[in-house]
């Protein structure tokens, strides 16, 4: 396995429980599911592997994914309904119910194989059942390859908002392999490639450059592009999450565009997809940075060049009322007392005051922002 291939990622640390620092690894290619991970779950010894997936993925990879271990140890599937209407708590407690039919043990080991709802939904399961059982993540879209099984966020949504019930907690590894990418819908592609979009913009101008180069609106990527944008993006991410794993202050970065976007994924009760809800987010952001004079036009420009180039949507839908987004925004949870959002100078310079990053806003601000850009 070459460099490229391979970075390693230093445990968020929890200490709390006091938990001893490690290393997990991700592994970016393609079609290296089949060499590394029967050799990755092996070195755990466990006595029995249980897959959790979702009914989409189940249809196209489950045998598959399966049938490169059973052999060697006793595996078994359980699949959620697919979709982010399913990312419940309802389903959760479902999910622990048949992994504990299973017997499981603490010897055992969980493979979450999916996107990021089963991703989420899978290891929020592995993290609890019996106080927490080892997992590793097999992503297969774009945005759980590129964001959400790196930085240890397990959890599920609520009728309040989205992953308002969940933890902290890393899997042992993640295998990324950009195969996985064949079968899935353009539309899917794009919305992962929001969130690539946003370490760019919140980190690398040069990486900025390098997407604005590459993307197409047709979808159409080899997977060296793959391989390179996912590389480029998890090394921004886990730079960020190296100094501060738990998203206090600079970790905020990584909700760029999301308070606006996810507040709108609710709202359009998940007809947007969240790349797409992140993307309307981010432009909101940036017409924000500009109306405040802490950046200008040119910000805004970049932003909609980058995510029109890719076929993302850049306005909010007409069915989303001003008055039912300040609405959704107060059940977000980072709306405490004070509403904030994550800004930018410009392209790769985060807005921060006395070390500070979040701009405090309020409910006019939003309103007119939303009156006078969409
Ligand atoms: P998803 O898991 O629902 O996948 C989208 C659709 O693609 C589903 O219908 C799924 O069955 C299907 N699918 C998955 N892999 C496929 C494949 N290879 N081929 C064909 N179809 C496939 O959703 P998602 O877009 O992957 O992830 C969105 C979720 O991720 C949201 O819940 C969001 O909150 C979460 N997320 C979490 C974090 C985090 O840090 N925890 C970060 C970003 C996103």
């Amino acid at each position: 396995m070459n460099e490229f291939n391979s970075i390693i990622m230093r445990e968020l640390k929890c200490s709390p429980c006091k938990k001893i620092n490690r290393e997990y690894k991700i592994i970016i290619g393609t079609n290296i599911l089949k060499k590394n991970l029967l050799e990755l779950v092996l070195s755990y010894e466990p006595d029995k592997i249980i897959i959790i997936t979702d009914s989409n993925v189940e249809k196209l990879y489950g045998e598959k994914v399966k049938n490169l271990i059973n052999n060697q140890i006793p595996t078994s599937i359980i699949s959620m309904p697919a979709g982010e209407k399913n990312k419940t708590p309802e389903i959760y407690f479902d999910l622990c119910d048949q992994v504990l039919q299973k017997k499981v043990t603490k010897r055992s080991f969980i493979l979450v194989l999916g996107g990021g709802v089963p991703g989420n939904v899978g290891g929020f399961v592995a993290s609890t059942v019996m106080r927490g059982i080892k997992f590793g993540h097999i992503p297969t879209t774009l945005i759980a390859q590129s964001d959400s099984t790196s930085g240890g966020k397990q959890g599920v949504n609520t009728k309040y908002g989205k992953n308002l019930l969940g933890l902290f907690n890393d899997p042992e590894f993640v295998i990324i392999d950009t195969e996985f990418l064949s079968t899935l819908p353009k539309r899917e592609i794009r919305s992962g490639l929001a969130e690539c979009i946003k370490h760019a913009l919140c980190q690398d101008k040069e990486f900025v450059d390098y997407l604005i180069n590459n993307l197409n609106p047709e979808t159409e990527y080899s997977d060296e592009v793959l391989r390179e944008i996912l590389f480029r993006t998890l090394k921004a991410k886990l730079e960020i999450l190296r100094r501060d794993p738990k998203e206090i202050n600079e970790g905020k970065i990584l909700v760029y565009g999301h308070t606006i976007g996810h507040a709108l994924e609710t709202i359009s009760d998940y007809k947007l997809t969240h790349g797409e809800a992140i993307s309307i987010g981010m432009i909101f952001v940036a017409f924000a940075s500009q109306k405040l004079g802490i950046s200008n036009e040119e910000l805004v420009n970049i932003h909609q060049k980058i995510l029109k180039k890719c076929g993302l949507p850049i306005s909010i839908p007409e069915y989303v009322k001003k008055e039912e987004l300040i609405k959704q925004l107060k059940y977000d949870k980072k709306y405490s007392s004070q509403m904030e959002l994550i800004l930018l100078n410009s392209i790769g310079n985060v807005y921060s005051h006395e070390g500070k990053f979040g701009y405090p806003i309020n409910e006019i601000f939003i309103e007119e922002i939303f009156e006078k850009y969409f």
